[in-house]
């Protein structure tokens, strides 16, 4: 029976890569869903029947559209927007934009597919999607992103919808994109419709935390795998790589639970500061001025920059990989394990390689994958839309408790259903799994979508 459901799933992953030549980051993303789902296709027949997981495979809809904009020399340019819709089945598509040189279609289809599931482990109303450009925000003016955004808009607002589509931000695009992108929606429909997007400015309908939630989420993903083991962060060494968004909350969350951040970075190169990292800092050159971690040590003597450094080579207790997909390699997996690292939690999507997966389950520490490590952002969202459709806004504190309780649930969910289908301490197999079956029941009960 194993054998032939094992066949089985082996045939749909060769019809994906057939069907979707070149996109070798989304066959890297469904390959690593498909690997756990031999025991659901066994438990649950119907799934196989249905063609629910070639269903899920198959995005709802591709849209692919032309941005033409101006420089501020007058130059004209044009770059390439994308918005996958992959799946409603649990409610109107969600997931964030990402403008950056490296985005096509592969990487937005792997973005978008891990979005789905990761959706479906929050417990929350939504479903999956995510978009963005091939457009690189670095070294432009505010002038240059605010025309590549209105333009960007200009063709995407006819797709989006508060119970349709609901993107928000990812790399290259924060509160001021977003701001944008909002104005020029507002513009073209004629309507404040504070749901369509998610990650707005806390004076004009966004949320408190969200900010902060997908770094502080990771944090509280460790905090519980530590508390099965009877242990805690307190006194931790930790690695964060990035300085973007999601660096810097998970660095500002261990610091509060008492842990020692000794590293971060950028493209470019690697801080090492051994008495722990100066977050202020950090912020104000990444958030404020926009500058490279470089110029950290020149405020800082005792700190050490590495050009072209590999942060894994940092040892630490406690490794949070936060910049990119495919970031953290079998190579640096196996550094990580050699040093004394005993918890990944993943605030980047994909940044490991198959590889270095591999090498982290079998050295048996806990390790948590970024659909569900990383979750605590677009539940924030979710939070964002609730507050949107109530006209309420709520405090910080009760925000970040129920950031913190659905990041405390998710752990549950996906810690139990590794033991259920008999894979305890496997938290890829467990958010594999249940979301898989969540989002494959809703598909099942609605019928021939
Ligand atoms: P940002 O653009 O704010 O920051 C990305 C950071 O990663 C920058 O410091 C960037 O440096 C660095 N970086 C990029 N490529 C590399 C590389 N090859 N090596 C080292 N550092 C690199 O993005 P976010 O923080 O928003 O997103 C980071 C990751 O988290 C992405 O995988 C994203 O999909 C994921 N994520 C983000 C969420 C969010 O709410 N923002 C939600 C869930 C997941 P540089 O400035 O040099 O490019």
């Amino acid at each position: 029976m194993a054998v032939v459901v094992d066949e089985q799933i082996e045939g749909i992953y060769q019809q994906v890569r057939a069907k979707n030549p070149g996109e070798e980051e989304f066959h890297q993303a469904v390959k690593e869903v498909l690997e756990s789902l031999g025991p659901v296709l066994a438990k649950y027949p119907e799934f196989a029947h249905q063609k629910i997981i070639e269903r899920i495979c198959e995005p709802e809809r591709q849209i692919i559209f032309r941005v033409p904009w101006q420089d501020d020399k007058g130059h004209f340019r044009i770059n390439r927007g994308f918005r996958v819709e992959f799946n409603s089945a649990i409610g109107p598509y969600k997931g964030g934009l990402r403008f950056h040189p490296s985005v096509y279609l592969g990487i937005i289809k792997f973005l978008g597919f891990e979005q789905l599931f990761k959706n479906a482990l929050t417990g929350l109303p939504i479903g999956g999607g995510k978009g963005g450009a091939d457009f690189d925000p670095k070294g432009k003016s505010d002038n240059e992103i605010m025309r590549f955004c209105q333009s960007f808009m200009t063709e995407l607002y006819r797709h989006l919808g508060e119970y349709t589509d609901v993107p928000a931000g990812d790399t290259g695009v924060g509160g001021r994109e977003l701001g944008y992108l909002c104005g020029q929606y507002k513009r073209i429909t004629n309507r404040y419709e504070s749901g369509v997007l998610t990650g707005k400015g806390t004076g004009w309908g966004g949320s408190l935390v969200l900010t902060e939630a997908t770094g502080y989420g990771a944090v509280y993903f460790v905090r519980e795998m530590l508390k099965v083991r009877n242990d805690s962060l307190e006194g931790k060494t930790c690695v964060v790589s990035g300085s973007g968004n999601v660096a810097i909350y998970t660095i500002e969350k261990l610091q509060q639970l008492g842990a020692i951040v000794v590293a971060c970075s950028d493209s470019n190169g690697v801080i090492v500061h051994d008495r722990g990292i100066d977050l202020a800092l950090v912020k104000r050159l990444k958030e404020v001025e926009r500058r490279r971690i470089a110029d950290y040590a020149t405020t800082h003597e005792d700190a050490r920059y590495i050009a072209g450094g590999n942060i894994w080579d940092v040892p630490c207790h406690v490794a949070m990989p936060s910049a990119t997909q495919n970031e953290l390699t079998g190579r640096d997996a196996r550094t990580l394990v050699a040093n004394g690292c005993f918890a990944v939690a993943e605030g980047a999507n994909m940044p490991t390689t198959p590889e270095g997966v591999k090498v982290f389950l079998d050295a048996k520490i806990a390790y948590g994958p970024g659909k569900a490590a990383n979750a605590g952002g677009v539940a924030t969202s979710a939070l964002e839309m609730q507050q949107n459709a109530s006209r309420d806004s709520w405090t910080f504190e009760f925000t970040e408790k129920k950031l913190d309780e659905i990041m405390t649930r998710i752990h549950a969910t996906t810690y139990q259903t590794a033991e259920e289908f008999g894979a305890p301490g496997n938290y890829v197999l467990g958010a594999n799994v249940a979301s898989f079956i969540r989002v494959a029941q809703a598909m099942v009960a609605l019928g021939f979508i």
